[in-house]
């Protein structure tokens, strides 16, 4: 019995040597053992690649990465390894850069754990290194389509607001002037109803062409959609002539365009809308010269409009601009909130703050009236710090009270383009220090959108943050374009879904097996997933099914006053 034993013991081991030669033969991962010192043990094929030329794969053994590879790589590598041997914790999907000899534009993703013997002493580390780059060129080019218009491979409106914003804010810095050109065809409906949607395709192709030939390089050429083109031109000169500019244009478009034989004839009207002002609100800009553009078909097509920033820009934008700085200085902003509550238990677990405006005339103005417009002209910092404050206030004051639920969570909102901002980390940890709260009981939500746009910038203020110990979610999950590798490189934690999906959650099974896919997935990464806009009891029942873990809607509670929350808390 026990010589069987042994055997079968044999047999397991023998096959178990097997089946790692074979992995380490055949993965096209790379997989290494390395020990203490990091210097590898065992390598597999796919580590070929890697191996600078004159080198073979055996030279590795027994050297460390510093033998082979940049400082920069080994020293990473090294520091990580070493890490791991310290405290016994892997490092899972760590997504690199290559910068081996020819893989320059390459992608990696390591994970490495510590390597045990029987005892369980950790004498060594097992790594395995995946090549992700066609994953990560896949998500570029959603990023790519996401800001240019399929038809003619221009920037689409959502990467020329952008563009438009930078432009403002360059202005801050360096005075001069800027253009907003709108170009719309005339009677091209006519050209779509008579030769069809893929001659005028054709033709709104032809046209981006020209806009783009016969714009300066440092110029956007964006279409809005429809027959609509919109250039923009900075850093205009003193004496650059816009009106020259925009003839130029005119007369561009303005050519035969030849179709199956036939020459159609197209012309456009070009209204203009000029500022020197940083503080203009880019919508304000389009909508200006959209009205001039209008102004120039009435005044009979195939030509330009030109309006500037003391005929038009609105008095109304400014007159907002300084009541809202002013309502930020006498108190008129408050927070209201809404509770959040755990699905399984239908327990309180914390609330979301969500900033009201009382207006002295107006009465209570809702965020999205004046947030975005914050946004655009430089307020959103002093909105979001004393919302920040504040809530942090009440939270105190709240969890101080006996029999206050243990756990309760502050959640806030916070702007992209506040992320975007050097010292928002510190913002946050001088909140949380003012008011003695454990950071963990913070949440910040963040937006999809805001992360597609500046993922560069606000980076650096995410790994900030994490350090803190503050929670971070992704809010809106679902209306912007869903990278789901954006939960991966940032340290979510949890992540909201968007009312409009809970919304379908009832009747569409499509949005239902997305919900519960990325629930999943997410409680897989460890990230707690919340409902947002519960309005009716099919969608909480379903949510909940679903195994989503919070739920926040107007069924289950609106937003509401601090002393409400207290009630309900009680
Ligand atoms: P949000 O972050 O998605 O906040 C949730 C919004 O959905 C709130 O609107 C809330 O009242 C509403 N809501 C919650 N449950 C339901 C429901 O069951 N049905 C419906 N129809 N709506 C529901 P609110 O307060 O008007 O806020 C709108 C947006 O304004 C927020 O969307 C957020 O993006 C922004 N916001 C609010 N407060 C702040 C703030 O302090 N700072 C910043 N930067 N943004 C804020
Ligand atoms: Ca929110
Ligand atoms: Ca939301």
């Amino acid at each position: 019995m026990k010589r069987q034993l042994s055997e079968e013991n044999v047999q397991l081991r023998e096959l178990k040597l097997t089946c790692m030669d074979n992995l380490l033969a055949t993965s096209e991962a790379r997989v290494y053992f390395k020990d203490l010192e990091s210097r590898f043990l065992l390598v597999s094929a796919g580590c070929d690649a890697t191996v600078p030329a004159g080198r073979v794969l055996e030279d590795l053994i027994g050297k460390t990465d510093f033998d082979f590879y940049s400082q920069e790589h080994a020293a990473a590598a090294f520091e990580d390894e070493q890490q791991i041997i310290r405290n016994g914790e892997s490092i899972l999907g760590k997504l690199e850069r290559e910068t081996f000899h020819d893989r320059a534009d390459a992608w990696a993703s390591t994970s490495k754990m510590a390597l045990r013997n029987k005892r369980g002493q950790i004498i060594g580390t097992f790594g395995i290194t995946r090549d992700v780059t066609a994953q990560i060129k896949a998500e570029n080019a959603l990023a790519y389509q996401v800001l240019h218009d399929p038809v003619t491979g221009l920037v689409n409106r959502f990467a020329l607001m952008d563009r438009l914003k930078q432009a403002l804010v360059a202005m801050e810095r360096l005075p001069g002037r800027l253009a907003v050109l709108f170009v719309d065809l005339d009677h091209f409906k006519e050209i779509n109803d008579s030769f069809g949607h893929d001659a005028g395709d054709q033709v709104l192709a032809e046209v981006g062409r020209r806009l783009s030939h016969f714009s300066r390089r440092a110029d956007t050429v964006a279409r809005l959609g429809g027959d609509e083109f919109v250039v923009l031109c900075t850093a205009l000169r003193d004496d650059d002539d816009i009106a020259l500019i925009a003839t130029r244009f005119v007369e561009g478009v303005r050519d035969v365009y030849v179709r199956e034989g036939r020459d159609l004839s197209v012309t456009c009207s070009v209204g203009i809308f000029v500022t020197s002002d940083p503080q203009a609100d880019p919508d304000e800009l389009i909508r200006g010269a959209d009205e001039a553009m209008y102004e120039a078909k009435a005044s009979g097509r195939n030509r330009h409009r030109v309006f500037d920033s003391s005929q038009h820009f609105s008095s109304s934008a400014n007159r907002l601009k300084v009541d809202l700085s002013r309502a930020i200085d006498l108190g008129e902003l408050f927070l209201l909130y809404q509770p959040l509550f755990s699905l399984e238990d239908k327990t309180l677990v914390g609330v979301e703050a969500l900033v009201r405006w009382r207006h002295p005339e107006r009465g209570v103005v809702p965020p999205d009236d004046f947030i975005p417009f914050a946004e655009q002209h430089g307020l959103i910092g002093r909105i979001d710090s004393f919302v920040l404050d504040e809530a942090c206030r009440q939270l105190a004051e709240w969890i101080h009270r006996d029999g206050w639920p243990s756990g309760f969570t502050m959640a806030v909102n916070v702007s992209g383009r506040e992320l975007a901002e050097t010292g928002f980390a510190e913002i946050v940890g001088e909140a949380i220090r003012r008011h003695a709260i454990a950071p963990e009981r913070i949440c910040l939500e963040i937006t999809e959108t805001a992360l597609v746009v500046g993922w560069g910038e606000i980076q650096e203020t995410l790994a900030a943050l994490s350090s803190l110990g503050v929670r971070i979610a992704l809010d809106d999950f679902g209306t912007g374009y869903s990278s789901l590798a954006h939960l991966q490189r940032m340290k979510v934690d949890i992540l909201k879904i968007d009312r409009s999906f809970v919304e379908q959650i009832g009747t569409s099974e499509r949005d239902r097996a997305i919900v519960a896919a990325v629930t999943a997935m997410s409680h897989a990464l460890g990230i707690s997933v919340v409902g947002e806009g519960v309005e009716t009891d099919h969608q909480l029942d379903t949510l909940t099914g679903l195994d989503c873990d919070q739920g926040q809607g107007f069924l289950l509670a609106r937003p509401m006053s601090a002393e409400a929350v207290v009630a309900l808390a009680g």
